[in-house]
C-alpha cells in the first residue's frame, strides 16, 4: 500500500480573505481500502471555493481547500476500481489545491482520450452542474425561454451552449459589453446588461410579455427581485449560487400570487450523490464536448503560487469562462 508522502498543498486555517490561503507541507496517504491517489495535473477553480475560503460555507478547520482536478492515478486501494496510471478527474472532493489529493474511487470519473487534463479540470463541475441544471432541476425543452444570469461566467457559458443545442431561447445577463459579446458567441441570443438596463422589464419586451419558463440565478441576492419579476407562469426560479451574497426567503404566498411558481436551491452535491447519476452526467458532458456542441473556454491560468491572486480576480468579477490552475 506504500508510506505516507509529503506534498505541496494550500490549508486554510482561519475563514477570511484570499491571504488566508497558506501554502504548506502536508502528508498524504497511503490510500485505504477504496482510496486513490490522484498526482495532479491540473486544478480546476470554482466560485465554490471562495465561499469555503469567506465561511459562508464554512469548512471544519483546518481544512484543505479546492474542490476539482485532473490527474493521474498514482496508487490505489485494493477496493478501487481503477488502475495506476489511469487519467481521472474528481468535482467535489475537498483537497484539489495541492499536487496531489486522496480521493474515493467512486466519486472519480475517467478522462476519456482526446480530451485534455485542462479542460477537463476546468469544465468538469461547472459541465455537471449544468447539465443537472438543464436536464434534472428544470427539464429544458425546445421553444422554452431561459435566462441565465452571469451568462459569461464558468457555468454560463457551458449553460449558453447546451441550452441553446436543446432548442431553448437563451436571454443572458452580464456585467459589461464584452461579457455580453462573449455569452453571445456561446449561444444567448439576446443579452442585458444587468449593472445599467431593468432585467424584468428587458424580459418582458423580448419574451411578449410572457416572461422565461426558468430563471438560472447563481448571483444571488443582487438579482433575486429581477428574477422573480422575470418568470412566466408556472415558472421556476433555480436559485443555484450566491456570488454577490446570498439570495433572500420567499413567502409561499409570494409564489402562489405571481402564477404557482416553483422555487429551487439545487446543489451538484445531491444530483450527483450516487455514483450512477455522476457518471451519466460525465458521460453526458463528455459526449457534448466531444460532438463539438459545448466549449469549455479557459480564458485564465496561474501558477498554485499564484492562487491568491486567482480568488481575487474572480471575486472582482475580472474573470471569463473557466480558470486552471497549474500544479507544476
Ligand atoms: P463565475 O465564472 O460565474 O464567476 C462569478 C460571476 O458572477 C462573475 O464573473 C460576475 O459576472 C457575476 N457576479 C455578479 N455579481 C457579482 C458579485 N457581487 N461578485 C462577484 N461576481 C459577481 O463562477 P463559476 O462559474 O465558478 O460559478 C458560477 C456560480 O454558480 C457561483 O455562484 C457558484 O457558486 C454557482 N455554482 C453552483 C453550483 C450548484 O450546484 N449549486 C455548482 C457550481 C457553481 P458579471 O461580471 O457578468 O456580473
Amino acid at each position: 500500500m506504500g508510506e505516507p508522502q509529503m506534498i505541496g498543498a494550500y490549508r486554510l486555517h482561519e475563514h477570511g480573505g484570499p491571504e488566508v490561503m497558506q501554502w504548506e507541507q502536508v502528508e498524504l496517504g497511503p490510500p485505504s481500502d477504496a482510496q486513490v491517489l490522484v498526482r495532479h495535473t491540473a486544478v480546476g477553480l470554482n466560485y465554490i471555493d471562495t465561499y469555503h475560503r469567506s465561511g459562508l460555507y464554512p469548512l471544519p478547520l483546518p481544512s484543505r481547500l479546492g474542490v476539482e482536478a485532473a490527474g493521474v492515478v498514482e496508487a490505489a486501494g485494493p477496493d478501487a476500481d481503477v488502475e495506476v496510471g489511469e487519467r481521472v478527474a474528481y468535482a467535489g472532493a475537498l483537497g484539489a489545491y495541492g499536487q496531489a489529493n486522496l480521493v474515493a474511487a467512486d466519486r472519480l470519473v475517467r478522462v476519456p482520450g482526446g480530451v485534455g487534463d485542462e479542460l477537463v479540470a476546468a469544465g468538469l463541475l461547472k459541465g455537471l452542474t449544468a447539465c443537472y441544471l438543464l436536464t434534472r432541476t428544470f427539464p429544458v425543452r425546445a421553444g422554452h425561454s431561459i435566462l441565465v444570469h452571469a451568462a459569461a461566467g464558468g457555468v454560463g457559458l457551458i449553460l449558453c451552449q447546451w441550452a441553446r443545442y436543446m432548442g431553448a431561447t437563451v436571454i443572458g445577463t452580464a456585467g459589461s459589453e464584452a461579457k455580453a459579446e462573449q455569452a453571445k458567441q456561446a449561444g444567448a441570443q439576446h443579452m442585458i446588461l444587468y449593472r445599467e438596463e431593468d432585467v424584468a422589464t428587458r424580459v418582458r419586451e423580448l419574451t411578449d410579455g410572457a416572461g422565461v419558463n426558468v430563471a438560472y440565478d447563481s448571483v444571488g441576492k443582487d438579482t433575486f427581485q429581477a428574477t422573480l419579476d422575470s418568470l412566466a407562469r408556472l415558472g421556476m426560479f433555480v436559485s443555484y449560487g450566491n456570488a454577490s451574497g446570498p439570495a433572500p426567503a420567499v413567502p409561499p404566498q409570494e409564489l402562489a400570487r405571481r402564477g404557482s411558481l416553483f422555487f429551487t436551491r439545487p446543489s451538484l452535491f445531491d444530483y450527483s450523490a450516487s455514483s450512477e447519476d455522476l457518471q451519466a452526467m460525465a458521460g453526458e458532458l463528455f459526449r457534448l464536448m466531444a460532438d463539438g456542441i459545448v466549449a469549455i473556454h479557459v480564458n485564465q491560468r496561474y501558477p498554485l503560487a499564484e492562487l491568491v491572486q486567482a480568488h481575487r480576480d474572480l471575486e472582482a468579477r475580472a474573470t471569463t469562462g473557466s480558470t486552471v490552475i497549474d500544479p507544476a
